[in-house]
């Protein structure tokens, strides 16, 4: 599940195919939950109109439109955005993945599964967004329209200090890792990087909010914003079905501590990592370095 690296990472390397180039038309699957604005109104409200620029709001992205619309994306749990053009393995049915011979080098062909593409008036690459189990989001504001998406997020997760986790966690008798999860509080963490966060800070999932000492809230903060900031720059994780806007894969999941290693040694101890459910979803930590 793309979590705020891999929109990160999405908006760095799709801003510039998107930005700046004047739109000739949009091409939609039929109308589903997937587009919270009708995908007959998107044509007629995109058509002839450019975005100024390309922001990231917790894990959404946010294209800013010239005429002062917003177009909100949301990758869901499978999301693609990539330039038309893009290759790479994960984006082919298992069917034509295993057709390829080894150094055959795999384009991509819109396919049912691109729900939204974008195409410009001049020649260069469209922008796709794919999504195989559609729990991505595309929405269309209008200028100075609200959405309460957007609004009820907190802190986004690159900017949030020890200070503040230390406040939020008063009085809060949800686990720690519950509420790294929950995104009025924190935008933008995910499952990965709130275990990888609370790893390397020292600090057990299921141990309640409230009982974090100051320092501790420091750690974590601290933590969560470096296992962020590395994963951006190592392009993000490409554990299930992410992909580089390029087709590119990220390359944090093997920088991993403790995610998704149930069984395994602790890089740092040797003690056997354990996953436990917390609020229906896994967390895993080590028994040894984390109290
Ligand atoms: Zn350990």
């Amino acid at each position: 599940m793309p979590e705020l690296p891999e929109v990160e990472v999405t908006r760095e390397r799709i801003g510039p195919v998107l930005v700046g180039r004047r739109i000739a038309g949009v091409r939609t699957t039929e109308p589903s939950h997937f587009f919270l604005t009708p995908p007959d109104s998107l044509l007629p409200r995109l058509s002839g109109r450019h975005a100024t620029s390309l922001e990231r709001v917790g894990k959404y992205l946010v294209a800013m439109l010239d005429d002062g619309q917003r177009l909100v994306l949301h990758l869901g749990m499978t999301g693609q955005l990539f330039a038309e053009g893009a290759a790479s393995v994960r984006l082919l049915s298992a069917a034509a993945r295993a057709s390829l011979a080894p150094d055959e080098q795999p384009r991509f062909e819109p396919d049912v599964h691109t729900h939204l593409r974008i195409d410009f008036d001049d020649a260069g690459p469209g922008v796709l967004f794919r999504d195989v189990r559609k729990f991505g989001k595309v929405l269309l504001l209008g200028p100075g329209e609200r959405s309460e998406r957007l609004d009820r997020l907190g802190t986004d997760a690159l900017r949030i200090d020890g200070e503040r986790l230390f406040e939020a966690t008063r009085g809060r008798s949800v686990a720690i890792k519950s509420l790294l999860l929950d995104q009025s509080v924190i935008a933008g963490t995910g499952n990965i990087y709130a275990d990888e966060a609370l790893h390397l800070a020292g600090v057990r999932p299921r141990r309640a909010a409230r009982s974090l000492a100051r320092r501790e809230c420091a750690r974590v903060a601290d933590a969560l914003r470096n296992v962020l900031l590395r994963s951006i720059e190592t392009g993000g994780s490409s554990i299930s079905d992410y992909v580089g806007p390029d087709g590119r894969d990220g390359g944090y999941q093997d920088e991993r501590h403790v995610y998704a290693r149930e069984g395994e040694s602790c890089r740092r101890c040797g003690a056997t990592i354990r996953r436990v459910v917390i609020g229906q979803r896994s967390a895993h930590y080590c028994p040894r370095c984390q109290r």
